[in-house]
């Protein structure tokens, strides 16, 4: 297996299809397993937390979501094959888990949101099978994992938390979980919903979509001020050996 290295976190340097390919091969061996998609600031976050660390190290898939990521392995001269959104890496794979007619079990979001996304993604991928949907917003981790079990097996289950809650929610209940594949995906089911938009086609494709969602959430301009730090460190990392 190809992985590049960025600050001590092992990504998959493979394209969006090749991961696809991946993950429906576990699918296909039931072998349970889990996926993250860790941008930047997720990097420079496990930096100093090992913990953080060693789950992302133990995914099935790393898949680099976001430009900065892909930067960061060109300094290095690690490239990666492109940037993997986590939401476009999901979308892809509903596509053909919807052909196998498998099942995905939706958990995050605000009440309402997954129900939503659902319908949008049984609209664009007929023969997917929804198991059941949960809100993102509970006190006790083990009624969550209750009410995801409750609708039986299902092969995904994407878990839509944010991060790093959602890693550190599947890390914690991976051998409860009646689910095959794992899946941490952020913001996604906001978007498959049709609550919050995805940047316009032109921001996605020249690497700009940081600046419009700066644009539509200027609250984020405090988080977004670890990538210039985070590309510092990764500089840095070259002589003092951190990026092995
Ligand atoms: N969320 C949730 N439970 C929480 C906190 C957040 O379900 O306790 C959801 C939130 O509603 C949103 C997603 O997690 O749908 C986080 O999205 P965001 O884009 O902020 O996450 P990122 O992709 O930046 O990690």
């Amino acid at each position: 297996m190809n992985r590049v290295s960025i600050l001590g976190v092992q990504f998959d340097a493979i394209s969006k299809s090749e991961a696809v390919a991946r993950a429906m091969a576990c699918l296909r061996e039931g072998k349970k397993g889990y996926v993250v998609t860790p941008n930047s600031e997720i990097v420079y976050m496990a930096r100093s937390d090992a913990g953080l660390k060693k789950l992302l190290n133990g995914a099935a898939l790393v898949l680099p979501d976001g430009i900065g990521v892909v930067h960061a392995a060109k300094i290095l001269k690690k490239p990666l094959k492109e940037k993997v959104a986590g939401i476009e890496f999901a979308a892809s794979l509903m596509e053909a888990m919807a052909k196998e007619g498998r099942s995905v079990f939706l958990f995050g979001a605000k009440p309402g949101v997954a129900e939503k996304a659902a319908a949008a993604l049984q609209a664009s991928y007929p023969g997917l099978a929804v198991t059941g949907c949960r809100d993102g917003y509970f006190q006790d981790d083990a009624q969550a994992v209750r009410d995801i079990n409750a609708a039986g097996h299902s092969d995904v289950i994407l878990v839509c938390l944010g991060a790093p809650k959602q890693e550190r929610f599947i890390a914690a209940h991976i051998d409860e979980l009646d689910g095959t594949l794992l899946c941490g995906l952020g913001g996604s089911l906001d978007v498959y919903a049709g609550v919050v938009e995805r940047a316009p086609a032109f921001y996605v494709n020249h690497g700009l979509e940081w600046f419009y969602r700066l644009k539509k959430e200027p609250w984020r301009a405090k988080r977004m001020t670890a990538l210039p730090k985070f590309l510092l460190t990764v500089v840095k990392s070259k002589v003092t050996g951190e990026d092995k």
